[in-house]
């Protein structure tokens, strides 16, 4: 079943719809929206159901009125309440009981990126968050609306947090909304620096200079804690909304 959120839902939590909403915010002034695609979801905690978004509408016009919730049947996607393409998401919930929330966009550095065959490197400090954590998926499969698909996605995804979809854009998924639009925002941006990296020639990462592999986990491990999440997720919050 989906429905329009009523009082006592969002009353009961507020705490996500308030940073469920904030993502779109994020993700749109980061240039990561797509108009009609792309999306967001969050698992409501220890169910089957997730908030997602009216089908149809773009990152700048999601506000309140346009959240929905919806059960992993997604029945209601056939009624356009939310977009079919949930159904990936919905595999990967199933798959990785630790995601609690899923962004997926298609920003023009991304594809670009993608599109030049470039393979993944941290190159800037912040960028080691994803250190071992991005998947090349490099077939095309379609328009992506099926949860046989998504298991795919999962198969392939394995533990990690990003799956760059070649000539498409990437997924990112988190413990949190905070957690997984951290990730495709650095992404994102390190796709950027990348890119002209690669335009001045062979891209040197930080793999390349460390001697010992283990500061490059402890960096990461560092990065992700949620201390470190909030504290980037409130700053984006403010230049969001500025
Ligand atoms: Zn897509």
């Amino acid at each position: 079943m989906s429905y329009l959120l009523d009082a006592k839902t969002l009353d009961l939590h507020s705490a996500l719809v308030s940073d469920f909403l904030a993502g779109f915010s994020i993700l749109d002034q980061d240039g990561q929206n797509s108009g009609i695609a792309g999306h967001i979801t969050a698992r409501i905690k220890d169910s089957e159901q997730v908030l997602g978004h009216q089908y149809g509408l773009a990152f700048d016009e999601v506000d309140e009125q346009a959240v929905r919730l919806t059960d992993f049947d997604l029945e209601e996607a056939a009624q356009g309440q939310v977009s079919p393409s949930l159904a990936f998401h919905i595999a990967l919930y199933r798959a990785r009981p630790d995601i609690g929330a899923i962004v997926h966009t298609h920003p023009d550095q991304v594809i670009a990126f993608s599109a030049a065959n470039g393979q993944f490197i941290p190159v800037f400090q912040s960028a080691l968050m994803l250190h071992d954590q991005v998947v090349h998926y490099t077939d095309y499969d379609g328009i992506v609306e099926s949860e046989a698909l998504g298991e795919k996605f999962a198969r392939h995804l394995g533990d990690r947090q990003i799956l760059l979809l070649k000539n498409h854009g990437l997924i990112s998924v988190g413990r949190s909304v905070r957690h997984a639009v951290c990730a495709a925002v650095i992404f994102h941006q390190n796709c950027h620096i990348q890119l002209e990296a690669m335009k001045a020639g062979s891209v040197q990462g930080f793999s390349d200079m460390a001697d010992d592999p283990d500061i490059l986990l402890q960096a990461s491990a560092f990065l992700n804690r949620d201390r470190i999440i909030d504290m980037r997720w409130d700053q984006l919050v403010r230049r969001a909304l500025a």
